[in-house]
């Protein structure tokens, strides 16, 4: 997960040339136009310094408390906008013009502090129906942290990933459709009953009618892969049905779904304890030629009462030149880990993802900023399949799962979100549907998971309130991640088991552009044609029919 405020720029398109070298383009072009984006570089800094502090990570930074750097963001940001009002409009550079523009969308992004997934919102405020879309997004999203971080299970409390997790490893039944149901609580508070005004179903309503006035994550995702929204849907439906036909025709519980795709996690578990996740994952990335502790990381990974529910990266300061050198991004990492497993280790490969997406950046200021979101949801995950592969299993855990079994546990994960990624474009397009009964419908039918129209067993992503539409950075974003796995490997070679060139070569081809390329030009050029879903096809292809044996 990256954080969903910034906001992803229209596709340009005007020409970019070809090849720049390493540090071309790191400053503007007009003096004028220098100063105000050296001002915008220490506003954007002060605005993610303050959701750091407001993270609950630390209370000062740079020897500065939150006072100051409040004090501090609100004069600059009030300078900036006036600075930017005074620019000329005419007889500047094509880049200084896309620069500006860059930094108008981007500052109304900047909320100055305010703990990110963690709203100031009341669950409760949900079932009022008098609240503003805003609100009631905000009180869904504090569902998620009052009651998904306080799941009753056998007379104590989890949170949401441990109970998803423990979906994939528990081998009694009871147990494991106790696990299921401890979701319950949480489910009733999203889709109530599941009444046709519901708090989520009025969410999705006043959506829908926001993303036809505005577009929505899907429109923007189709447009980053140059095809249109019934493109993304035909696609997502091929990838569904790749699953499906691998998958026997067996029907099984929800609740069994996870636990008989994750045989692979429940052979290596033992070999993830929660303190090694990080020694792993650190390893990972140092074969990768990063490393993440001298880049200064910030990692904050342990749960904490009112913390995000999820996990999630995001800037604590910006890269930029100081005195005519480099200063690269600092990241942090914000995740609530109970527990270790492959799934979890996943999770945080993935979102290191992230951290070597921001920190390969090296732009002016203006566009040292996440990609768009599908691209930053896809390329995650480049480093982070890795974890199912058998060689890689092998290299960091020094033991390995069957490759049929790791395929299917990682792809498990994949096709649900390419499931949630159709509910939700179905969703957009008709707000009245009844959720739960399109939900049954896709996972009956591309899963061959038993109708449970009762439950509102969809309900378990922070993303489905917080941002709507957003699941297709996932869904979509696979097909991204299979094609630019597959042409790392073309070039370069496998890096499952590491490649020190991979950080440095990735940088320069890929990465180092931050928000200044629109997805489609980036990916069209990385791979020298147009994206298309054969390569994640190929993957899915990978897995041989299942023969369902007993006893899960
Ligand atoms: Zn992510």
């Amino acid at each position: 997960m990256k954080n969903l405020l910034s906001l992803s720029l229209a596709c340009s398109l005007l020409l970019l040339p070809k090849a720049i070298s390493w540090d071309a383009g790191l400053k503007a072009d007009s003096k004028k136009v220098s100063a105000v984006e050296c001002l915008y570089a220490d506003v954007s800094d002060a605005n993610s310094i303050l959701a750091t502090i407001d993270s609950g990570l630390l209370s000062t930074y740079q020897g500065k408390d939150r006072a100051a750097w409040e004090q501090f963001y609100r004069k600059k940001r009030a300078e900036l906008a006036k600075e930017l009002e005074r620019l000329p409009t005419s007889g500047l550079s094509g880049g200084d013009t896309r620069a500006i523009a860059a930094m108008r969308k981007q500052m109304k992004a900047f909320a100055g502090g305010g703990a990110l997934f963690s709203p100031a919102a009341k669950c409760q405020d949900a079932a009022r129906k008098d609240i503003a879309y805003p609100t009631l997004k905000s009180a869904l999203v504090a569902c998620f942290v009052e009651i998904g971080n306080n799941l009753s299970f056998e007379g104590g409390k989890i949170n949401r990933v441990s109970a998803l997790d423990l979906l994939h490893e528990t081998s009694d039944v009871g147990r494991r459709k106790a696990v299921f149901l401890a979701f319950v609580p949480l489910w009733q508070a999203i889709n109530g009953n599941n009444e046709p005004d519901s708090p989520y179903r009025r969410l999705i309503a006043r959506a829908a009618a926001e993303a036809a006035k505005n577009g929505s994550e899907i429109d923007n995702a189709a447009r980053d892969v140059g095809i249109d929204p019934a493109e993304v849907e035909r696609w997502l439906v091929q990838i569904l049905d790749a699953w499906r036909e691998s998958s026997g025709d067996a029907m099984i519980e929800p609740w069994d779904f996870r636990f008989q795709a994750g045989e692979a996690d429940r052979l290596l578990g033992t070999y993830i304890a929660r303190e090694s996740l990080q020694p792993i994952n650190q390893r990972y990335y140092r074969d990768l030629g990063v490393d993440l502790e001298l880049m200064g990381t910030l990692y904050d990974l342990s749960p904490r009462p009112k913390k995000a529910a999820l996990a999630y990266t995001e800037f604590v300061t910006h890269g930029r030149m100081v005195n005519g050198v480099w200063r690269s991004t600092v990241a942090r990492v914000s995740a609530p880990y109970e527990r270790g497993g492959l799934f979890v280790l996943n999770e945080l490969v993935h979102e290191n993802g992230h951290v070597v997406n921001i920190t390969a950046i090296r732009n002016r200021p203006a566009f040292v900023d996440w990609p768009s979101d599908l691209f930053a949801e896809a390329f995650a995950d480049v480093p982070s399949w890795s974890t199912y592969e058998p060689v890689w299993q092998r290299r960091y855990l020094g033991h390995e799962a069957p490759e049929q079994l790791s395929l299917r546990a990682l792809y498990s994960v994949v096709v649900l979100d390419v499931a949630w990624s159709l509910f939700e474009l179905r969703m957009f397009r008709a707000p009245l549907t009844d959720p739960n009964a399109l939900w049954t419908e896709i996972t009956s039918r591309y899963l061959h998971i038993m109708p449970h129209p009762e439950l509102s067993w969809w309900a378990v992503r922070v993303q489905l309130a917080d941002l709507p539409g957003y699941m297709v950075n996932y869904g979509l974003g696979a097909i991204l991640t299979a094609e630019m796995r597959q042409h790392i490997s073309e070039v370069l070679g496998a890096f499952d088991t590491g490649d020190s060139r991979w950080y440095s070569w990735l940088s320069e081809h890929l990465l180092r552009y931050g928000s200044e390329r629109c997805t489609r030009t980036l990916m069209k050029n990385f791979l020298g044609r147009p994206v298309s879903p054969q390569a994640l096809l190929g993957q899915l292809h990978r897995l041989k029919p299942v023969t369902l044996r007993g006893n899960w």
